[in-house]
């Protein structure tokens, strides 16, 4: 059985349609599944159209949130209350196109345990808002070594590959990068991304940031480190300075020397102040990295 996983925040204007839609698409394959929505605490009818629905169509269940945790958090609870043999997630707003499930899901039949939806364009969105969504890519792809800039959470995951995301203990996983992180065998699937059926995006700009922030240090520890580089780099800057200075002194300008000098060592104090709280961050970075307790390993086969 697939499980369809749709984290939903205030989308009664789509619950009906999106059921409708990837039901059709499935029964229309001859796919056995379940829909499984999460109600991320949406303040409008939301659930209340969800219970609908689970009424009408057997196929249908929904979970909801106390409150609103966040998109990620419903990733993860859906995947903790799915019962399928594999798991698709999927936006509530059919941005993610459903007719590409089956797609998905006969890639599974062959062995793939990840199918990954790949964003073949990112759809209608400012200039401003690309532009940052690009380095915030450009940056998280480095921090976890993953090419993420056209990752999207369209995802098909085997029982296995769930079952090992949420046996981790980590309460922060990004999981976009997450599900790539595990490994295991992996395809993708491209798409493009529609335009929003109805409602608006759940994003406002400050969340995006707060979004981005935690992402990328949930799988990077260089802005702790950062110190200890700018510690470095003004030590250099007091060798540098401090040769003048003595060059000047020397050259027969004792007051121009002298004030250099002076300059030098600022440089000196604070280099060496922001090395040692560097210093402290790589303690820090390593204190967190195993607070994380992800797995030092993951075996998928065995004979
Ligand atoms: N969503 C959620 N909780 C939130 C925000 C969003 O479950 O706090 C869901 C939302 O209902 C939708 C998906 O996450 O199914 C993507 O949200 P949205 O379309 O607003 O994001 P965008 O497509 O603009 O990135
Ligand atoms: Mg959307």
């Amino acid at each position: 059985m697939l499980s369809v996983i749709i984290p939903s925040y205030n989308e009664e204007q789509m619950i009906s349609m999106t059921a409708k839609t990837i039901s059709d698409v499935l029964v229309s394959e001859n796919i056995d599944h379940e829909i499984l929505f999460v109600n991320d605490g949406s303040s409008d009818k939301t659930w209340d159209i969800i219970c609908e629905e689970a009424k009408k169509d057997p196929h249908v269940r929904g979970v909801s949130f106390s409150r609103n945790f966040g998109k990620e958090a419903a990733v993860f609870a859906g995947l903790s209350e799915a019962a399928g043999d594999a798991c698709v997630v999927i936006d509530c707003d059919l941005q993610h196109p459903p007719e590409k499930i089956p797609e998905m899901y006969r890639l599974w039949e062959q062995g793939y345990e990840v199918v990954e939806g790949v964003k073949n364009s990112r759809g209608q969105e400012s200039g401003v808002h690309k532009k940052a969504a690009e380095t915030f890519y450009k940056l998280i792809s480095r921090a976890t070594k993953i090419d993420m800039s056209r990752a999207s959470d369209f995802k098909l995951m085997d029982r296995r590959v769930v079952d090992t995301i949420i046996s981790m203990p980590e309460k922060k996983a990004f999981f976009r990068a997450v599900s790539s992180w595990v490994g295991y065998k992996k395809t993708r699937v491209e798409f493009d991304v529609a335009e929003r059926v109805a409602g608006e995006s759940k994003w406002s700009r400050g969340a995006l940031i707060r979004y981005a922030i935690s992402n990328i240090t949930a799988f990077s520890s260089f802005p702790v480190r950062f110190a200890s580089y700018v510690g470095i780099a003004m030590i250099a800057a007091f060798i540098v300075i401090g040769i003048f200075a003595i060059c000047i002194g020397a050259g027969g300008n004792p007051t121009g020397g002298m004030f250099l000098g002076l300059l030098a060592f600022m440089f000196l104090i604070g280099g060496i102040v922001l090395l040692a709280i560097g210093i402290v961050g790589y303690y820090v970075a390593r204190t967190y990295e195993e607070t994380k307790g992800r797995p030092r390993y993951i075996i998928s086969k065995k004979v």
